[in-house]
């Protein structure tokens, strides 16, 4: 029995509070999402995924 870490979460990954442009609406993503990220209330796109990384849409009000 081997203890090895291997799902540990690399650390440049983070998560965002982000505000949507379209209703105002602050929901928290991760910016590391493997795919589009879209406002639970308004179904505005918050973030489209880019191969692993994220390109935001929408404003960062807050770094978690
Ligand atoms: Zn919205």
């Amino acid at each position: 029995m081997e203890n090895n870490k291997l799902n540990v979460p690399k650390p440049k990954s983070t998560f965002l509070k982000v505000k949507c442009a379209g209703c105002g609406n602050e929901q928290t993503i991760f910016s590391n999402a493997n795919k589009d990220v879209k406002c639970l209330a308004c179904n505005n796109i918050l973030a489209e995924s880019r191969g692993g990384k994220i390109k935001l849409k929408a404003k960062v009000v807050k770094e978690l």
